[in-house]
């Protein structure tokens, strides 16, 4: 059943007729940016730059949360495995993302597992639970990163370690929300753009309408995607005709997946344990309300405030411009590190570690489409 869906969705000739529309109806220049890492992966892997007209060119965004993790977090989080009897959990892409590069010093967690530090990855944050009830001596800290798709499951896990009494489990929450880092690209004028392709997880959780102030705001068209062949085309052509037309509004084209109000039950986890805060994001630094806390009842959880640690001001690796990259200022190819010195096997930003980030995708992808490399 599941595979008859994913064929739906890749049906070539029906693809074929999405793209014939994309170039019937494509006069004018649009420039569209795909929020989420996982559209910029796909968007490569099925090749869709060479569907398109030369009028509409594509943009990766900072969808990727491993990439828009500052610098000072991972810092903080190789710091925070040196804490003694620590063990600190996270997701596989984490340990291979560079904090500061400061000699004599781990720049990333797998160094710092390779020093000593008893640094392990998971598969989800209950896993990270289940190591604190297997170790309740010793502190078992999570390094929760990601957007609004994650983070329910975090605090779900810290109202099941509440219920359960583990007084051992700490969340070091990095974890940031989708539309106020759109809206802050917009405000920083740095990049112009016509369209945006809005994340589909994380649209499921925080319904279409949140994209509203987009169309309201700014008269930016949205089109809300999943993640098939056929989604990400024909939220394109919603984007073009809403262009063309002079016309902006949010059009779900992910429909299986995405109502106007989201999940509230994931919505209702997040509001009980988290709190809305500013937090930098690598790339576009601080970001008003854009990023979760530990709400007033749950502050206990709050690794930062159950290990300070007093630590330099982070420095990005040199030459990266991940930053640029993750706010669509430059395509990834475009920095002249990229496949002269950072690669997937010896990255040098974040960008090009994460399975979702978009030099990596570039990278993997891009000799299929017009030799990025
Ligand atoms: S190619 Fe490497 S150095 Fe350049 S922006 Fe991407 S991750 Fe950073």
């Amino acid at each position: 059943m599941k595979r008859e869906l994913v064929h739906r969705f890749r049906d070539p000739n029906a693809a074929r007729a999405v793209a014939a529309a994309i170039h019937a109806r494509s006069t004018r220049p649009a420039r569209l940016m795909e929020f989420c890492g996982g559209h910029t992966h796909a968007i490569l892997h099925f090749g869709i730059p060479d569907l398109l007209p030369p009028t509409v060119e594509l943009r990766s965004g900072p969808g990727c949360p491993v990439c828009v993790t500052a610098a000072a977090d991972l810092d903080r989080a190789i710091a925070m495995s040196g804490v003694d009897g620590a063990i600190l959990t996270t997701f596989g892409d984490m340990i291979r993302v560079p904090g500061s590069r400061v000699a004599g010093r781990a720049a990333t967690l797998a160094q710092a597992r390779a020093a000593g530090a008893d640094v392990r990855v998971v598969y989800s944050p209950l896993d990270a639970l289940r190591i604190a009830q297997q170790n309740p001596q010793r502190p078992v800290i999570f390094l929760g990163v990601g957007f609004e798709t994650t983070a329910p499951t975090v605090a779900s896990t810290v109202l099941a370690a509440e219920a359960a009494g583990v007084d051992n489990f700490f969340v070091f929450s990095s974890h940031k929300l989708t539309p106020p880092a759109t809206r802050a690209i917009l405000d920083s004028g740095k990049v112009a753009l016509d369209g945006i392709i809005g994340p589909g997880h994380v649209t499921t959780v925080i319904g279409a309408d949140a994209w509203r102030f987009l169309a309201d705001e700014y008269h930016m068209p949205v089109a809300v995607a999943g993640f098939e062949p056929l989604d990400i085309l024909r939220a394109i052509l919603a984007l073009v005709e809403m262009i063309e037309a002079g016309r902006a509004g949010v059009d779900n084209a992910y429909t299986r997946s995405v109502q106007p109000a989201g999940n509230t039950a994931a919505q209702q986890a997040l509001t009980q344990v988290m709190a809305v805060r500013d937090v930098e994001w690598r790339g576009l630094g601080i970001v008003p309300a854009s990023g979760l806390a530990f709400g007033a009842a749950y502050t206990r959880f709050d690794a930062g405030r159950a290990f300070p640690l007093d630590l330099p001001p982070a420095r990005e690796p040199a030459g990266c411009r991940c930053g640029d990259v993750l706010r669509g200022v430059i395509r990834p190819p475009e920095c002249p590190l990229f496949a002269r010195g950072c690669s997937p096997e010896n990255p040098v930003g974040p960008c090009m570690v994460s399975a979702e980030g978009a030099c990596a995708a570039h990278y993997q992808y891009g000799a299929s489409i017009g030799g990025d490399r």
